[in-house]
């Protein structure tokens, strides 16, 4: 098949105007310009017109199960006011619900332009059957906690290796995620990181989220200092030093490592986190839901830091007006804009496609378009000029014209 295309904007070369992109299976053949290709014996050409042809979109954090928590809570002062409010709401939910908000959330990522996603699973049963359900591909880390139940962090790892053996799946996978520094004792993050690495597999992590995770780590004091040590946490690996310098201790930072949020640095932590390779996944309009101290964007990429864009969940996504937010990349690019003067147009898709294939160990083969790489496209109309391309990809909002996944058809072209 060749796909025909007013713009082609293949991130990982320049864009490419009246261009092409030949596809062999669920691989990309050929990505050029409609002149230069040689003429197409017997493939079948698909004209698509006046649009920009660009990768499917990398979203590097999602919690698709909580999708239909949209709108259901309103912003805490704190954010540990937050957790009391979202262990609740998970509590009240039954498989089913959890199940039907996984699948409502992957329609929404299909439809605004998201081909590939790294999701958190609170619930592993909902898994290989939700991977079947939508032609989204999917790195499902499965969410590991077990400060309340007092749980020996050995038996949780074990649990979450058995279900991730017992997963295979064609274009989806399943790893490890130590939900976050302050939810998890040390010993298990210590044993996720020798595993991942014997293993080969990759993990995320949420770090430095909130000041008052910040404040907890550096200096055992502090509003989460307090509310864990009533909720039985041994507190005692705080006070000696930031949240991403507690990961370096436990050993857990590597070029495998996808760190989400990190809006709380501390001197040397940029630093720590380029020197160890590890990626950092930022989420725009849950990063203002909370209202977080400002994301060092510049600071972290000055460092050498791969940085990432994600969703996050719509549990952290601000509701204005009647509607409810949905899951959509291009809105977090769109917030990115707003909110960072300095960042251009062409770096914030660069953070929504190459970058977060890279952190997902994938460059190469998703978020960009060439040649090897799988067949993941999605259109958006464009009638403009060429120059001003990555303005109009920023600028789109709404549902994608087409979205093709490995060759295939998610959202068909109208
Ligand atoms: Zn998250």
């Amino acid at each position: 098949m060749i796909l025909r295309a007013r713009t082609i904007l293949p991130v990982s070369q320049p864009p490419i105007e009246n261009g092409a992109v030949v596809i062999s299976g669920n691989k990309i053949r050929a990505v050029g310009s409609w002149a230069d290709l040689p003429s197409p014996a017997d493939e079948k050409v698909l004209d698509l017109g006046e649009v920009i042809l660009l990768p499917g979109l990398v979203n590097a954090h999602c919690h698709l199960d909580y999708t239909d928590m949209a709108g259901e809570l309103p912003p805490p002062k704190t954010f540990t006011d937050w957790i009391p409010l979202i262990t609740a709401a998970k509590t009240a939910w039954s498989y089913s619900e959890y199940a039907h908000s996984w699948l409502h959330g992957a329609h929404q990522l299909l439809k605004t332009g998201t081909t590939t996603v790294a999701d958190i699973e609170a619930m592993s049963d909902l898994l290989p059957e939700a991977w079947d359900a939508t032609p989204l591909r999917v790195f499902s880390f499965l969410e590991m906690t077990g400060i309340r139940a007092r749980r020996n962090p050995k038996d949780i790892l074990r649990e979450a290796v058995g279900t991730i053996d017992s997963l295979t799946h064609a274009r989806s996978s399943a790893s490890l995620a130590p939900h976050a520094a302050y939810s998890t004792l040390p010993e298990l993050l210590r044993l996720t990181a020798g595993l991942a690495r014997k293993r080969k597999w990759r993990i995320t992590t949420h770090i430095a989220e909130s000041e008052d995770e910040f404040e907890m780590f550096t200096r055992a004091r502090g509003r989460m200092f307090d509310w864990l040590k009533r909720n039985e946490r041994d507190n005692s690996d705080c006070g000696l030093g930031s949240p991403v310098a507690h990961l370096a201790r436990q050993r857990l930072l590597g070029e495998n490592v996808l760190a989400v949020h990190v809006n709380c640095l501390a001197r040397g932590d940029a630093t720590l986190l380029a020197k160890n390779r590890s990626h950092v996944a930022h989420c725009p309009r849950s990063h203002d839901y909370f209202k977080h101290p400002k994301f060092e964007r510049e600071r972290l990429a000055n460092a050498g830091v791969n940085l990432c864009l994600g969703t996050d969940s719509l549990a952290t996504v601000r509701q204005t007006g009647k509607q409810r937010p949905e899951l959509d990349l291009f809105a977090e690019m769109q917030a990115l804009a707003d909110r960072d003067k300095a960042v251009s147009p062409e770096e914030i898709l660069r953070m929504a496609t190459v970058n977060g294939a890279r952190a997902l160990g994938l460059a190469g083969k998703i978020g960009g378009l060439s040649a090897g790489a799988f067949a993941d496209a999605i259109a958006i109309p464009f009638a403009g000029k060429i120059s001003r391309v990555h303005e109009a990809v920023l600028g789109h909002s709404g549902n994608v014209a087409a979205s093709l996944i490995e060759g295939r058809w998610a959202v068909p072209p109208r």
